[in-house]
Parts: C-alpha cells; sequence; structure tokens
C-alpha cells in the first residue's frame, strides 16, 4: 500500500455501495460502521483517507466551525493545458467535490478553545497546491495573528500543482512566510499531516508547525517514491516515508491514532492557553542548611543514585504534574530516547519538561542507551526550550545521565557542539528555569539539562565533573580505587550546597527514592513549585541577569566557598 499519489475516486455514496473493501487488509467494511469507526478499518487499523466534512466533524466542537472560504477562487494564470485546458480540470473538480478549491478555512473551536483551521481536500486534484490553496493557509494564518489565536493545518496533498506553474512554487514561499510571522508573535501553530503529505506542501507549511502530528501509517516525505526509485534505482524500503519512520527520525511530535486526534489537540490548545496559580503541595520542605542533609558515604550515595528501582524523569513526570503531552524529535536526524520532554501542567501554569531518561530493566535501559544522549537528544532539548521561551513557559529539567553517550555517530554529528549549545541558550532563556538532578549527574551531559535558575539535588543523587571510575582509573591509576574517587570529588548534596553549585536538596525516604516513590516525587514537587513561586515573579531580563551572575560566580576569587580537606572538621 505505498503511496499512490494520483487523486482517488470520492467516496461511493450510499445507493451505490454499501461496503468498501480496505486496501490494507482487503477485508470488506460495512460503510456505516467505517463511518462511526471514523474511517478506520476496524479489522487492521488502517486509516482511510477521509473527506473534508468528516475531519471538520471528528475534530471539532459540535456547529463551531465558521467557513470563510467561499471567497477562495482557483487562477488559471498560465494557461495551461496537458490532456486537457487547466480550467476544465478545475471545473471538473469543483463538480466532483462541490468544492470551489483544494481547501477550506475557518475559525471554530476545540473543546471551548478558539483556534482557525484550514483543512486540504485530497480529493480536489491530489490536495495540490495552486494560488487558492496557498491563499487559504496564508489567510487563515494571517486571521490567527490578528486575533492571536491558534492555528491549526489539517496536511494531504500531493505536492505543489504544475499547472499554475512557478506561481504554485511561490506558494511555498507566500505560506512559510506568513507562518514565520506567528512564530515570532507566539502563535501556536499545530500541523496535522495525513496520508499522503509530499513535495510543495510538506516542504513548506506542512512541516513548519510548532507541534506536529501525524495520523498512523500515513505516507509523508519530500520526493515521491517513484522519484527516488527512479533516480536511485533502488527499491525502498518497506515503511519508508511513512509516519512511523519520520517520528524516528525525529521529524514528528506526535503520532496518533484518529481517534486521540481531538483529544490531543484539546490538550495542546489548553496547554498553551494556560498561565495561572501555581499548586499547593505537601511534601517535605528542600533543605537548604548542609547540616540537615543525611551524610552517607559518597560511594553509597552513587550506589543509591544508579539504583535501578530509582524513579526516573516519566514517573516524577507522571505524579508531579496533572497533565503532560510528549513531544518528540529534534526535526534533524534521529529520535532519542534517552532524553524526554513534553509539557505539562502544573496546577495552572503550563511548564515545558526535558529530562533524561532511563530504564528499570535491561532492555528498557537499552532501549533508553542508559540515559546517555546522543547529539540528538540534546538538539530535541534545545527545541522545546525554544518552544518554551516563544510561549512564556517556564522550564523544569530532571538531570540523571552517568554522561552523554561515547559513541562513533555521536562525534560525527557533533555532541559537542550540542553540549555547547544547549548550555549556551539555556544561560539567556528569558522564562523561569528549574533543574532538579534526580539521580546521576554525570559531567557534560548533565550540565547541557542544568544552567538553570534554581539548581536542585535529591539527597541521594550525585553531581560531578567525572564518574568516580574514571577518575579514579585517569588520578588514581586503578579503577578498584572509585569509593575513595567519590569522596575525593565532593559529589554530594551536602558537599555541592556548601560550594553554592546547588541551592537546595530534596529529601528522601529513609532507604532512599525507590523505598516510596510517591513521597520522593511529594517531596519534589513541593521544592519546584517552592522555587517556581519565587520566579515567576522576576521580570524576564531580570531573569537572564540573575542567572548569568548565579554561574558566573563559580570560581571566582573571593565568591567562591571552599570545602576543608576530608577528615577536617567543617
Ligand atoms: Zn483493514
Amino acid at each position: 500500500m505505498r503511496g499512490h499519489l494520483t487523486e482517488v475516486a470520492a467516496p461511493p455514496r450510499a445507493e451505490e455501495a454499501q461496503w468498501t473493501k480496505c486496501p490494507s487488509c482487503d477485508a470488506f467494511v460495512y460503510h456505516k460502521r467505517l463511518r462511526r469507526n471514523l474511517g478506520v478499518c476496524p479489522e487492521c487499523n488502517y486509516h482511510f483517507r477521509i473527506p473534508v466534512a468528516s475531519r471538520l466533524e471528528q475534530l471539532l466542537d459540535e456547529d463551531s466551525f465558521v467557513d470563510l472560504s467561499a471567497d477562495l477562487e482557483p487562477l488559471d494564470v498560465i494557461g495551461f493545458v496537458d490532456s486537457k485546458p487547466y480550467a476544465q480540470r478545475i471545473a471538473d473538480a469543483q463538480r466532483k467535490t462541490g468544492r470551489q478549491e483544494g481547501i477550506v478555512y475557518g475559525t471554530a473551536t476545540v473543546g471551548g478553545h478558539p483556534l482557525v483551521l484550514a483543512v486540504m481536500d485530497f480529493a480536489f486534484v491530489g490536495g495540490s497546491m495552486g494560488s487558492a490553496v496557498g491563499e487559504g493557509v496564508t489567510r487563515a494564518a494571517e486571521l490567527a495573528l490578528e486575533r492571536r489565536i491558534p492555528l491549526l493545518v489539517v496536511c494531504a496533498s500531493g505536492g505543489a500543482r504544475m499547472q499554475e506553474g512557478c506561481v504554485s512554487l511561490m506558494q511555498m514561499a507566500k505560506t512559510s512566510a506568513a507562518l514565520a510571522r506567528l512564530h515570532e508573535e507566539g502563535v501556536l501553530v499545530v500541523c496535522l499531516l495525513t496520508d499522503p503529505t509530499f513535495g510543495g506542501v510538506s516542504a513548506s507549511f506542512a512541516t513548519l508547525g510548532d507541534v506536529l502530528i501525524a495520523e498512523p501509517n500515513s505516507y509523508i516525505g519530500f520526493a515521491g517514491p517513484k522519484v527516488i526509485e527512479q533516480t536511485i534505482r533502488q527499491q525502498l524500503p518497506e515503511g519508508f516515508q511513512t509516519s512511523e519512520f519520520l517520528l524516528d527520525h525525529g521529524m514528528l511530535d506526535l503520532v496518533e491514532p484518529r481517534e486521540n486526534l481531538q483529544g490531543v489537540l484539546r490538550k495542546l490548545l489548553q496547554l498553551h492557553d494556560l498561565a495561572g496559580e501555581l499548586p499547593e503541595t505537601e511534601g517535605a520542605e528542600p533543605l537548604s542548611d548542609p547540616e540537615t542533609v543525611s551524610r552517607r558515604p559518597a560511594w553509597d550515595i552513587v550506589q543509591l543514585a544508579r539504583n535501578i528501582e530509582r524513579p526516573n524523569t516519566l514517573e516524577y513526570v507522571g505524579y508531579i504534574f496533572d497533565e503532560f503531552v510528549e513531544l518528540a524529535g529534534d526535526r534533524l536526524f534521529e529520535q532519542d530516547a534517552a532524553i524526554v520532554g513534553g509539557i505539562g501542567r502544573l496546577g495552572d501554569l503550563a511548564v515545558a519538561v526535558i529530562g533524561h531518561q532511563k530504564g528499570h530493566t535491561t532492555s528498557e535501559m537499552m532501549e533508553r542507551n542508559f540515559g546517555m544522549p546522543n547529539p540528538e537528544g540534546y538538539r530535541k532539548g534545545m527545541r522545546l526550550m525554544q518552544h518554551a521561551a516563544r510561549f512564556g513557559m517556564p522550564i523544569v529539567t530532571f538531570v540523571d545521565t552517568p554522561g552523554a553517550y561515547p559513541g562513533l555517530g555521536a562525534e560525527a554529528r557533533g555532541q559537542s557542539i550540542a553540549i555547547a549549545e544547549s548550555i549556551m541558550k539555556m544561560s539567556r532563556l528569558p522564562v523561569p528555569i528549574v533543574t532538579v538532578v534526580t539521580g546521576e549527574g554525570g559531567s557534560g551531559g548533565a550540565l547541557a539539562l542544568a544552567v538553570a535558575d534554581r539548581v536542585l539535588m535529591m539527597e541521594n543523587s550525585y553531581y560531578s565533573v567525572i564518574t568516580p571510575e574514571g577518575c579514579s582509573t585517569i588520578l588514581f591509576k586503578d579503577a578498584a580505587q572509585a569509593p575513595r574517587a567519590a569522596a575525593a570529588l565532593r559529589i554530594t548534596a551536602a558537599d555541592l550546597l556548601r560550594l553554592g553549585i546547588m541551592d537546595a536538596v530534596v529529601p528522601e525516604p529513609e532507604g532512599g527514592a525507590h523505598i516510596d516513590p510517591p513521597s520522593a516525587a511529594a517531596n519534589l514537587k513541593t521544592a519546584v513549585v517552592a522555587c517556581m513561586r519565587d520566579l515567576v515573579r522576576v521580570a524576564p531580563d531580570e531573569l537572564v541577569e540573575q542567572r548569568y551572575d548565579r554561574f558566573r560566580k563559580f570560581g571566582a576569587p573571593g565568591r567562591q566557598p571552599t570545602l576543608p580537606p576530608i577528615g577536617e572538621s567543617e
């Protein structure tokens, strides 16, 4: 079922046929059942292409759509003729679809949240983008900007429309420029990519949304599969240019089945329309006096920080946030499972969340690369930081990594540059940032997510310039001296609090966070909320200035506290 980009026939009328054959599993599906199932094959989950009217009905609040596209007119700008004159082709498409052009746009609500939306119609000359389609998307974007409400574009297209020549090509620039203004003004743009989305549409507005969602198994790409095969004379692998392929390659935020789309959209709209109060919390207060922090030996703390049962980022997110939408992808190379991120709701405040992610079993750990990110993980993080900055959302980061991944590919793709850029970008973000080291704070790979206004540590976590094992091998010439190295490096919460590297320590339940994750999370939530309460009152310029000073003082003569040698009284 590889993407045939030609026009498909309009759905047969009820009296013509009661059954449709599923092109994926060959099952015959009764029409009413298919419609009830949102146009998804009940046997194999194949997502049929659906008419615009069904799309509007499935996504929007009932009767909320106001159609503004009545005066969109196709233009015959170059008098193109192939097997028939362009004007004739358009007239045929209009007769077939009952629509003036291949796009509908207007205003509506989803879950009561107002938005502007534009929906492409694949049944109209293959959803191709000529002047009227470009005009529809652009007008929708301009209206969203004027009203400062989100824009949703539902894409389905074979690409630019050849019959309008270079005027079609210019629609890519026109629509992209219109979306750029929304980005500059912090107006949310969501693109829903459906089967198929190709060419001049995928290479312009369709992939320029703040959030990119695709339906499962949709064909999405730049060059059509036949063009690629003919050019490179190779057979394309199974699953190439599908939504899932794009998600794996970091190009999409989400692949969601049709039944989830309205819910996801409602959540996204809500999260981008929230700037309310922080919640009340019930956990233990964070510790700011080093004397009150537990005094376990450093090596014991390293073992606790690495305990495979220790709660991980997504678990803490589940405990702390009232709602969370995970967003994936660096939009450059690959989905990196060692860093997760998204947008969550903390009370009535929307917050961007980024963190290293580990697992509890060997297979989960392998899937997450043991929490060791590649450059694309950091680039995903930076993309989400920029998203947060654009929408004025505070950021919470969770640090838990033995270090950035030391691999061949990581080096080739610029691991150093990714970490450096993340550190630099964080230092200038005009939104509050709170970091919590929840487990392992391994060197630059940890710091890349930790240039924050407030940096906290869980009581049994560590933060270090190098692993104790690495230090032991290099300086003690013996890996077995790791416990000694751990103590010498002063990597515990108490010591780092004394050094001013930490602002406060989050108490853990007796025996460690893994003994009682809910109460560890409650303490963490209390600490994060307390920090945020202070920071949300600070003006963005002031925040950036204070953050500069926070890191400027490290190692500055007269401003840097020092620790007495181990064994001497402190
Ligand atoms: Zn099927």
